[in-house]
């Protein structure tokens, strides 16, 4: 299975912020959307960062409710790591577990596609490991 594939599956669709965007406004945009992290873009179309819960936390713990009115370039991941729509999703799962983070932005000729997240990861080797199963009783059955 490819990343491709979930992007078949989720769309292309993203939540982004601007890099002016304040740190009380990208918590409620997480809140709202029932998401895990927003990507930061530059001039409409320009990936530049991704804020995730986890920088929220950190930023919070480290300044209190001062936080809150920081912009989200001064707390932004900027070194993102992306995947390609053709790249495998064991080699997305080896990224995230290399660089301990749980989303990845899929960008291919510096277009965004789409994002990943460790949850489509995961439901996309279920369905993966049910269908090796089915496979394999159908063939034990035949057999
Ligand atoms: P996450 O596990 O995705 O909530 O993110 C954990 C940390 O990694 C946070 O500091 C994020 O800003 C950062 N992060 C999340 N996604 C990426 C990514 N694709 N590339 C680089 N850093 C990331």
């Amino acid at each position: 299975m490819f990343v491709s594939d979930i992007l078949a599956q989720k769309g292309n669709f993203v939540f982004t912020v601007t890099p002016d965007t304040t740190v009380a406004q990208v918590a409620q945009e997480l809140s709202a959307r029932r998401i895990g992290a927003v990507l930061v873009l530059e001039d409409a179309d320009t990936v530049i960062g991704v804020v995730s819960e986890r920088d929220l936390v950190r930023v919070l713990s480290e300044r209190g409710a001062a936080a809150l009115d920081l912009r989200a370039r001064e707390i932004m991941t900027g070194a993102v790591v992306t995947c390609d729509p053709d790249d495998s999703i064991d080699e997305v799962m080896a990224a995230m577990t290399r660089g301990r983070f749980r989303h990845v932005p899929v960008v291919r000729h510096g277009e965004l596609l789409g994002l990943v997240s460790i949850g489509d990861v995961v439901k996309a080797r279920l369905v993966e490991a049910e269908v090796e199963t089915e496979a394999l009783r159908a063939y034990i059955v035949a057999s």
